[in-house]
């Protein structure tokens, strides 16, 4: 039987470099050998702390790379072409799919949480989920599509054209920095960033955004004040996943705004009443953003903006990308960023 490399979690915290036997794809099914797979900030405690769905398993869903060997009855791809993957494999029969939102499946599974995912050199998904990449794009920004549909999608929930607001974002890692990216892309006119590790301030200055601020020197809300003469921002998006920050998108956001959840929350948050009539005054809407939005037959879903923009030289996720680790140190690289021994942006891992 062939086998392949894969890191392989057998309980909360025991993760291991192994041989594992090599995935046949079935009917329907596309076996894609892996160019890179970065760690999403979701999978250090899915490793480490909460576990997943099943053991063993192989985690790992935010992937490029290029195709291996197709299942009966798949056609259209070729041995060697390079595709970025929607790891969500939705069932296409709920009321969800049939409307074509498959993020919001009721019987859905994962490529990385619920199955073998790819922190190994080959995946198995169907060929459905898979995107073909265009020229242009490299295995390792493809491997970025995914955060940036992430990204992408959280600024769509505001429903706005963004040409002309005010955006502020509220934690600089992957994916608040991937959002003021398209933000900017968008139009808007003013972008705010904020967060408490200067490393990661000091990336986004680099990336043009001249207002990142050290949310530890000054108050994001007071900074928000000065900088739009007491308008607030249009949109805020919370980004951190942490208490602090909500209360602070909340509280930052002008008349008619929205502040969008986009950070995973790490705690309760309490919403103090002066601060619930004041939104209520403001008439600001709390949007709630989830995964993205992947089209089978549109080319206008998160997915294929993403790669497009990539393409058209638009969409430069290369300065996020800090590091790229092979698989055989992969284990060591993970422990480093659970421990925060290193800083760290986006880390892709390849096989
Ligand atoms: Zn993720
Ligand atoms: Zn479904």
């Amino acid at each position: 039987m062939k086998t392949m490399h894969a890191l392989v979690l057998h309980r909360v915290g025991d993760v291991r470099f192994e041989s594992i036997p090599c995935p046949e794809p079935g009917p329907g099914q596309v076996r894609v050998r892996v160019g890179y797979c970065g760690v999403c900030g979701s999978d250090i405690p899915r490793l480490f702390e909460k576990g997943t769905y099943r053991f063993p398993l192989v985690c790992g869903h935010e992937f490029a790379g290029t195709v291996d060997l197709c299942g009966p009855d798949v056609a259209g791809f070729e041995k060697g072409q390079i595709v970025a993957v929607f790891p969500l494999i939705w069932c296409g029969h709920c009321p969800a799919c049939e409307r074509g939102h498959y993020a919001q499946c009721l019987n859905y599974s994962y490529l990385g949480s619920r199955e073998n995912g790819a922190f190994a050199e080959y995946v198995v998904a169907p060929a459905r989920n898979l995107l073909p990449v265009p020229e242009g794009v490299s295995l390792e920004e493809a491997a970025m599509t995914e955060p940036a549909a992430v990204a992408l999608h959280a600024l769509r929930r505001t429903g706005r054209n963004l040409t002309g607001l005010t955006v502020a974002v509220f934690g600089c890692g992957p994916i608040g920095l991937l959002a003021a990216l398209w933000a900017r892309l968008g139009g808007a006119v003013k972008i705010l960033l904020f967060d408490v590790a200067e490393e990661k301030l000091a990336l986004a200055r680099s990336l043009g955004f001249s207002m990142a601020f050290s949310a530890e020197e000054e108050d994001p809300v007071s900074c928000i004040e000065r900088e739009t003469r007491s308008q607030g921002a249009d949109v805020c998006i919370e980004a951190a996943g942490v208490p602090a920050t909500l209360i602070q998108a909340c509280s930052a956001c002008g008349r008619g705004g929205q502040v969008v959840l986009l950070g995973n929350p790490s705690a309760d948050v309490v919403l103090p009443a002066p601060l619930l009539s004041q939104m209520m005054r403001r008439e600001v809407t709390v949007v709630g953003t989830w995964n993205s939005e992947y089209g089978v037959y549109t080319t206008s879903d998160d997915w294929h903006t993403t790669l497009s923009a990539m393409a058209a030289g638009q969409f430069n996720v290369q300065p996020l990308i800090s590091h790229k680790v092979p698989l055989v140190q992969a284990v060591e690289m993970l422990q480093a960023m659970r421990q925060r021994q290193v800083p760290f942006v986006k880390v892709l891992i390849s096989p």
